[in-house]
């Protein structure tokens, strides 16, 4: 039974990432916008290779993401994974259509760095390690 409802489980993952990855360059409005906004202000920063993971520099918040697969921010579980109401996030369609309109850091980063890298993010959605990087600073916190 429990074998069972794992299956299912895995199912219902590969049905939500396949229909991910077909709508991935059919973009809305918002999609768009992100793009346009990534392809302007070089956001995306790949931190390792295989499997392709990226970190997205937003405004306040960072996001990591594996291509075509995964995104950490809010849209993502809630409206992709939570309502299944969208097929991805505009973070997802960014990076999918992008080309190679990002900053490459893989090549400098060891697997540690890396695991750093993923931990700022999740625990708190800012890399210093990669605005570091990238941007020379950290940049100050959000304003109060
Ligand atoms: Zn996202």
């Amino acid at each position: 039974m429990e074998e069972k409802s794992e299956n299912t489980q895995g199912l219902v993952e590969q049905v939500t990432i396949s229909r991910m990855r077909r709508s991935l360059s059919q973009l809305d409005e918002n999609d768009r916008a992100k793009l346009g906004e990534a392809l302007a202000g070089r956001r995306f920063v790949r931190i390792l290779d295989e499997p392709p993971i990226f970190v997205y520099l937003g405004q306040d918040e960072d996001y990591v993401l594996i291509k075509d697969t995964f995104c950490s921010c809010n849209g993502f579980f809630i409206q992709v994974l939570g309502e299944g109401r969208k097929s991805h996030c505009s973070h997802l369609a960014a990076l999918h259509n992008i080309g190679n309109n990002y900053i490459d850091l893989s090549g400098r980063l060891g697997l540690e760095e890396v695991f750093t890298v993923l931990l700022e993010v999740l625990y708190n959605n800012r890399s210093k390690t990669v605005r570091r990087m990238v941007y020379g600073t950290e940049e100050p916190e959000r304003s109060a």
